[in-house]
């Protein structure tokens, strides 16, 4: 048992060489738990010298794990598996109370999810092949990849086991190790991971945890020179500024960025699925995912129907307590992440929209949420594809919905921002539906459906949502490094 969960304060530690650690200057930054509003934990303020004390471990760490068999590198990941698993309660619990996101999607979303990043990377490494190029029956040619060596892998609040688990473990399965640095905001479940993997029996070294700000312990991992590969999620400006640092030290980088994603509903989709799917692609998780189909566009002829029957289900959405069985929306991350949500808001009504639903805190919450950062899930209407509340990403409760004509005008509208990740598309017309997958410019474009996920796929964004692709072999591509050996034989014997 982890038992995250009592009332007294919580001190989280960086876990550096497999022992949990507090900063070497000592230290802390206090963590809210959004639905309260109050202090419930402290996490080490870490600076460049605890990134570099994590360098080191992880360099020292490197050669025995990464020379270590796949199988053995397989065989522990697959027990920190079984581990996040076996403490899927108290982590579900941990995960909901540092984020404000319903226990109901931290049981059934962000642990589950958690728990199979590990268990498919471990049994991936032991299927990952290279490739082979037989050339004019003169020369063969083989590829080596090699682990890259210490990896940097920086992740977001959103989903924050989920998404540091994402890039760990594919990072230590190819035999790297990593120094991660989870969000300051939700870093209670990347520190219990850290006592996991020491029971798990991850030697030490292999992956150190270095909590604190993002401008002060994450710039150190980016800019630090035994680095040489990181893996970013988190938002499009922050990942500028990391390719800035990282683009003249010639490190690998993989930049998992922001969206503001289209779904588009056509006529002839059935409606009994596109209406509860654009509901659940725009509010998941409080609209805090950045697959998020926060734009909907509708064909002209049902969009006062959709319209009419999409806010009525929205209304129905319980904003409560997360920890509350039946609330389906829970808090906003941050009382900064709520006063940005509600500025956007407040941007919809100035630039000529209509509110349809929510539009701001919910009149009646929970006696022990009064201080919580809650917002109602929020609709407008009447905002032109131009708009900046449907050009800028919001990342919360808000969704915008929006008539087209025909099926060019609906491409066109969707590809109008400088983001490309992720895109729905409903309709029962299989060629539109292809015609549509073809001229959307998104990382992944879902037809008839919403964040189903397959890990083995590529996964990532065009344009200013990111570069470079996670999941399977892309993944496993990623963390290695290729080596071309080049071989000539003679054809006589
Ligand atoms: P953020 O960019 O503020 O922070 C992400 C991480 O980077 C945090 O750990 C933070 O501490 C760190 N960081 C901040 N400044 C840094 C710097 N200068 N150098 C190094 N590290 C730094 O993002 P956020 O607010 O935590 O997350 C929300 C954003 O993440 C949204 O834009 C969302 O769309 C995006 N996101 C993208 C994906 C994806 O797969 N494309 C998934 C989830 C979230």
């Amino acid at each position: 048992m982890l038992a995250a969960t009592g009332n007294e304060m919580k001190r989280i530690k960086n876990f550096i060489g497999g022992e949990p650690v507090d900063s070497l200057a000592g230290a802390f930054i206090h963590s809210v738990e959004p639905a309260t509003g109050k202090v419930y934990s402290e996490l080490p303020d870490s600076d460049d010298r605890d990134v570099d004390r994590a360098v080191e471990s992880a360099k020292a760490a490197l050669p025995a794990w990464s020379s270590a068999p796949a199988e053995d590198r397989s065989r522990i990941l697959l027990r920190v598996a079984e581990l996040i698993e076996a403490n899927l309660d108290d982590l579900a619990r941990a995960e909901s109370i540092d984020t404000g996101k319903p226990l109901s999607v931290a049981r059934s979303v962000d642990i589950p999810r958690a728990v199979k990043n590990f268990r498919f990377f471990a049994t991936a490494i032991v299927h990952f092949g290279s490739e082979s190029h037989a050339t004019d029956r003169e020369a063969i040619n083989y590829t080596l990849r090699r682990p890259r060596g210490v990896v940097g892998c920086i992740s977001p609040w959103n989903l924050p086991l989920y998404l540091l688990s994402w890039k760990v473990a594919p990072a230590i399965a190819a035999g790297n190790t990593a120094v991660a640095k989870p969000s300051e905001l939700t870093p209670m479940t990347a520190h219990l991971l850290g006592i996991l993997c020491r029971e798990a029996g991850l030697p030490p070294g292999v992956l150190n945890i270095v909590h604190g700000l993002g401008a002060k312990a994450g710039a150190a991992i980016v800019a630090h020179p035994d680095v040489g590969t990181l893996t970013f999620t988190g938002g499009t400006v922050t990942g500028a500024e990391i390719a800035r640092t990282a683009g003249p030290m010639f490190k690998k980088i993989a930049l998992e960025l922001g969206g503001k994603n289209p779904n588009i509903v056509f006529a002839d989709a059935d409606m009994e699925r596109a209406i509860p799917g654009s509901v659940r692609a725009a509010f998941t998780n409080q609209g805090q995912v950045c697959l998020c189909g926060s734009r909907i566009f509708v064909e002209e002829s049902v969009f006062a129907e959709f319209v009419h029957r999409f806010v009525a289900q929205v209304k129905r959405l319980r904003v409560g307590d997360p920890l509350d069985a039946d609330t389906d929306q829970g808090a906003l991350v941050s009382k900064a992440h709520l006063e940005k949500v509600i500025s956007y808001i407040a941007l919809a009504r100035k630039e000529g929209g209509e509110i349809l639903a929510g539009g701001g805190p919910p009149e009646t919450i929970a006696d022990r949420c009064r201080d919580g950062y809650f917002v109602e899930p929020t609709v407008a209407a009447g905002l032109g594809a131009a708009c900046r509340v449907n050009q800028e990403e919001v990342f919360g409760p808000f969704a915008t919905v929006i008539p087209f004509r025909d099926e060019d005008e609906a491409v066109a509208s969707a590809n109008s921002t400088p983001y490309g990740l992720s895109a729905s598309v409903w309709t029962r017309d299989l060629s539109r539906a292809h015609r549509l997958a073809d001229a959307l410019e998104s990382g992944t474009v879902w037809i008839n459906c919403w964040l189903l996920r397959d890990l083995r796929v590529p996964f990532g964004g065009m344009k200013h949502s990111g570069v470079g692709r996670e999941g399977g072999e892309e993944a496993l591509r990623f963390f290695t490094e290729p080596k071309n050996v080049c071989i000539h034989y003679t054809k006589e014997s």
